[in-house]
């Protein structure tokens, strides 16, 4: 137990040192935590009764800080870990802050690290967003990570799954003994279809699946003549208002609640959802749910408002294709005139390669005239300049800024809104130089 104790000690030192100089404490105590006491997390997870891990490719940070401001409007003590520092580190540093006794806590975790994660933490509730093509140059195939996902969990008993239906890889986790509560989107949401399918082969028999619609990316209602096919839902989404997206029916058994949510996108749609059946499992009413979901806001990142000089500038987190095609399909639909700026990090927790962005649909911008220039910035700017000139951008609108200070000041000073769209390791950065200068305003 003496590791233990210094390994918390010692965390808690190099967490407010690290505050005092306002450098980003998030995963550094943690780190140094695991060096000294290697079962640091698994000691002190068990100081908290029920702890929910979220984790899949998209959508964790969302439903985790939702999660968490669900279960806060209710007066449970909560810990979680909001900004997105998914790996042991992070979990750790998390507990570092905070070492007390909670009700709840919520973690997002990585899609590559959940195993081991498990051998750590006993939860109450597994959620489970999605499979999307994410840094493989850490995981490798998609395949493996669901296969290492759902061993792990079949090693683990008494553990209720929460599950996103619409992805045919998460569905596979029906084969699994666990409690199972799907649910998924009942309703055809657009006619077009452009986005990457990263498999469409049924994961029982391996046949091409046969799509009625889909949503976004490979999610969708699909169904194959082996038999496998969408699960059914308990919670599930319908009469989504198509023209922003933000206002929706979820409905339960015979319980229909009309919702609204402040973020667009679909992908935001399968977020509040799994709050919604998280907190609906745990016992809060639909019109708490209501309420609370129509309120909620977030706490840093993801789609960040500050108005500068009157003008919106809107931070997005962007890490992955299918996110990032989300993301520019958002801003396609906002039809104000408009910058971007686009950052582009290669940090480990970026991910090395940065290969992924040529899986970004950047073609979809070129004919848009209400985009007057795209700023190229992070230590990749560059690979972003030569995949815009790829995706036919016209020249005059791309401008390399090598500075992420000056591509912020002109984000900032342009006449017009802007969407900064980091990667995660620049995240902070962003933040911190458009808070000294603008005023935060979600
Ligand atoms: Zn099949």
């Amino acid at each position: 137990m003496i590791r233990f104790w210094i390994a918390l000690f010692l965390g808690k030192i190099i967490y407010y040192t690290l505050k005092l100089f306002s450098q980003d404490a998030t995963t550094l105590p943690g780190k140094i935590a695991l060096i000294i006491d290697p079962f640091f997390i698994k000691k002190i997870s068990k100081r908290i009764k029920n702890i929910i891990l979220i984790t899949g490719t998209n959508g964790k940070t969302t439903t985790n800080n939702l999660l968490f401001s669900l279960l806060r409007k209710n007066n449970y003590k909560v810990l979680g870990n909001l900004e997105g520092a998914n790996l042991k580190s992070g979990i750790a540093t998390c507990y570092i802050k905070n070492p007390k006794i909670f009700d709840f806590a919520t973690f997002e975790i990585d899609e590559g690290i959940f195993p081991k994660i498990l051998e750590d933490i006993s939860p109450s509730i597994v959620v489970i967003t999605n499979f999307f093509r994410d840094q493989l140059d850490r995981y490798g195939e998609i395949d493996i990570t669901v296969n290492r996902i759902f061993k792990a969990l079949e090693e683990k008993k008494g553990i209720k799954l929460v599950l996103n239906g619409d992805d045919p890889f998460v569905a596979r986790f029906q084969a699994l003994p666990h409690e199972k509560i799907f649910y998924g989107i009942k309703e055809k949401i657009r006619d077009e279809d452009s986005d990457i399918k990263e498999s469409i082969y049924c994961p029982k028999c391996g046949k091409k699946l046969f799509y009625e619609y889909f949503t976004y990316a490979q999610l969708g209602r699909y169904s194959c003549s082996c038999g496998f096919k969408n699960p059914e839902y308990e919670f599930y989404i319908k009469n989504i208002n198509r023209k922003d997206s933000q206002n929706f029916s979820i409905i339960e058994k015979d319980t229909e609640v009309s919702l609204s949510f402040k973020y667009p996108g679909i992908y935001n749609l399968y977020n509040v959802l799994a709050g919604y059946a998280v907190g609906r499992i745990i016992g809060l009413s639909p019109d708490n749910l209501r309420e609370n979901i129509s309120s909620f806001s977030f706490f840093l990142g993801r789609f960040e408002k500050f108005i500068y000089k009157g003008k919106d500038k809107i931070i997005i987190l962007v890490k992955n294709p299918t996110g990032y095609n989300q993301v520019l399909d958002m801003i396609r639909g906002d039809p104000s005139d408009k910058i971007l700026t686009l950052i582009l990090n290669d940090n480990i927790a970026d991910g090395r390669d940065v290969s992924w962005i040529w899986d970004v649909d950047f073609e979809k911008l070129k004919e848009d005239k209400s985009i007057k220039k795209i700023y190229c910035s992070g230590k990749r700017g560059e690979d972003l300049m030569v995949r815009l000139k790829y995706a036919e951008i016209p020249l005059d609108k791309i401008l390399l800024v090598k500075s992420l200070r000056k591509a912020i000041n002109l984000s900032l000073s342009s006449p017009y809104k802007a969407f900064i769209l980091p990667t995660y390791t620049a995240l902070f950065k962003t933040r911190k130089l458009l808070l000294r200068k603008g005023k935060n305003g979600t």
